[in-house]
């Protein structure tokens, strides 16, 4: 679900517009907005002549706004950098609330979600005192949006943001943007799968663009709020407002509005059980997508697509779908790669592995599917119950491999996030009730970004696949570790003390801090940290032990890294 304001561009010229042109930075701003090499060229020429810092760095930050709309993200990075330390130094409140809302932007941009949030609050909070109401707003919106990425997922803290920034847009009387905020919780609201609520909010967007009788605004809010009424199992309404969104974006002639609601049509015909319906619409969003290349929509339709044939009993076109949709995500993975931001790389390291994981399980599960039929048309044929016994055994085995590669995290073959938490369940669940002790240790990698930086990636894999391996070496048997994200992990001790704990994580340290990594580069020694807490009254949830295995992880890194620290008492 796209939110209705795109975070970057729209927004940064949201900003520029919003300062009024006093300084050499105000007056330079307006101008980059609209015609950022004028802007480039204002800078070149005045700089040189500038000898008040404050104008210097105003200049600078101007020239960074300028650079990343014009596509030069690492030198626009630097400007905001220095516009940001200077304003700071010369405590220059003003600039330095436009340097941290521009520099917040960007970070979210690439990705660095915690440094952009505290970026976009520190900026906010200035605005406030200076009462800039606009790009006070402004900032709230691009919080809650952050908050509402999905790489974040932080949807309450969204729904906090976007819910103040509401209130001010109503005692306006700001109707878009009071109707884009109602949207936007709504968007939020889905992804939480509270579809009631969500709709509600859709509703409230409709009902004001109604009332703006702006077309378009009430095409986009009808084919939002189809979607949910079409996953609450109300067809008939879900088709009526997509027939209508449709009607508008043929008569605006927009063919993507078009071919994004034949794409909602197609999935909510084929939930009403009208697959044949559905494929006619889902085939049209397609050629249409195909045309434009667009991978995200395409995944979505072959999925759609995969889905419907199904339905219809179509099992061999099903299969080819899943293999288009392997085929689509895959390109979008190596397009992800090509764009090389690193916003893109936390997406693919947290996601990739996931995909890869469901998509190869639901081919098995399709090409099973498949086998399943003609096995039984064997069995029917020569009714030979033997045939039968061969088939389950085969597609036990099967199964049990399907249920492996959904459950192991690729690039270790540790067990993942998902299966380590349900062991971990589990096992706290087994120790209350027979009162014996359990601990956790969180593990996390020094530097891995700087031995990222400095031999690549592929280099750090293989250091994320050594340390895996002599961590899972130094345990137990019956101690678990899984890999929880890019370069953390967690163990699972059960039956130890945190007495215990500590020396099992002491010995898992020391053989991490023996890996040879001299193969891949001579000076490089990886280590890593650990923090351990066990279960007892005061932490009873698994939420709880792993927060204060975490700090005490935290509190390793603080005190130097490559050692040991248990959680405080
Ligand atoms: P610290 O000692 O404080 O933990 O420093 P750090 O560099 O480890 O800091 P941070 O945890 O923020 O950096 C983690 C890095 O790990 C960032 C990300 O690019 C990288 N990473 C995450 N997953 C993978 C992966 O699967 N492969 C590779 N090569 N790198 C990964
Ligand atoms: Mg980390
Ligand atoms: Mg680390």
């Amino acid at each position: 679900m796209k939110l209705r304001i795109s975070l970057l561009l729209s927004g940064l010229l949201a900003t520029a517009a919003a300062w009024a042109a006093d300084t050499p930075f105000e007056r330079c701003i307006s101008l980059s907005a609209t015609n950022p090499a004028a802007a480039l060229k204002q800078v070149q020429d005045e700089l040189p002549q500038q000898k008040d810092a404050a104008a210097i760095a105003g200049l600078r930050l101007c020239r960074g706004h300028a650079l990343l709309l014009s596509g030069k993200r690492e030198q626009a990075v630097d400007e905001f950098q220095f516009a940001v330390s200077e304003a700071e130094r010369l405590r220059d409140n003003s600039l330095l609330a436009a340097a941290l809302l521009l520099r917040g932007e960007q970070r979210g941009y690439d990705g660095q979600y915690a440094d952009a949030i505290a970026d976009l609050k520190r900026g906010y909070e200035l605005m406030v005192q200076r009462g800039d109401v606009l790009n006070q707003n402004y900032a709230l919106n691009a919080i809650a949006n952050l908050y509402a990425d999905s790489n974040v997922k932080d949807y309450e803290q969204a729904l906090q943001y976007y819910r103040k920034l509401l209130i001010a847009h109503l005692a306006k009387g700001a109707e878009q943007d009071t109707a884009t905020t109602y949207f936007n919780i709504a968007s939020t609201l889905e992804k939480m799968e509270q579809l009631p609520a969500a709709q509600e909010q859709f509703e409230q967007a409709l009902a004001i663009d109604h009332k703006r009788n702006v077309g378009s605004d009430i095409a986009y809010d009808e084919r939002a709020l189809a979607v949910v009424l079409s996953k609450r199992g109300q067809h008939e309404a879900a088709l009526r407002l997509l027939d209508h969104a449709l009607q508008q974006y043929r008569s605006d002639q927009d063919e993507e509005g078009v071919a994004t609601v034949q794409l909602s049509r197609g999935a909510a015909l084929r939930r009403a059980g009208r697959n044949a319906a559905a494929l006619a619409d889902l085939d049209a969003a397609r050629t249409y997508f195909q045309q434009h290349d667009n991978l995200r929509y395409l995944d979505k339709i072959y999925e759609e697509l995969g889905l419907a044939q199904a339905g219809n009993g179509n099992w061999h076109e099903a299969y080819i779908a899943r293999g288009e949709q392997m085929r689509v995500k895959q390109a979008l993975e190596k397009q992800l790669l090509d764009e090389r931001s690193s916003r893109l790389r936390v997406q693919f390291h947290t996601e990739q592995a996931q995909r890869n994981n469901a998509s190869l399980a639901s081919a098995l599960e399709a090409a099973d599917t498949i086998r399943r039929w003609q096995y039984a048309a064997l069995v029917l044929s020569l009714l030979a119950i033997a045939a039968l016994g061969v088939m389950m055994k085969r597609q036990i085995a099967q199964a049990r491999r399907m249920r492996d590669l959904a459950l192991t995290d690729e690039l270790t073959r540790l067990p993942n996030r998902r299966h380590f938490l349900e062991l971990a369940h589990t096992a706290l669940a087994q120790a209350q009730r027979d009162h014996t002790p359990l601990a956790f240790a969180a593990l996390d990698i020094d530097h891995f970004k700087r031995i990222n930086d400095t031999y690549g990636h592929a280099v750090g894999d293989v250091v994320l696949q050594r340390i895996s391996h002599a961590a899972r070496v130094a345990l137990r048997p019956g101690d678990v570790i899984g890999r929880i994200g890019g370069e953390e992990f967690l163990v699972l001790l059960r039956g130890t003390t945190l007495e215990q704990a500590m020396g099992a994580a002491e010995r898992i340290r020391a053989a991490v801090a023996e890996v040879d990594c001299r193969d891949q580069a001579p000076e490089l020694k990886p280590s890593i940290s650990i923090g351990v807490a066990a279960y007892d009254a005061l932490a009873g949830t698994l939420e709880l032990i792993c927060k204060r295995a975490d700090d005490a992880l935290y509190r390793a890194k603080a005190n130097g890294r490559n050692r040991v620290e248990a959680a405080l008492a």
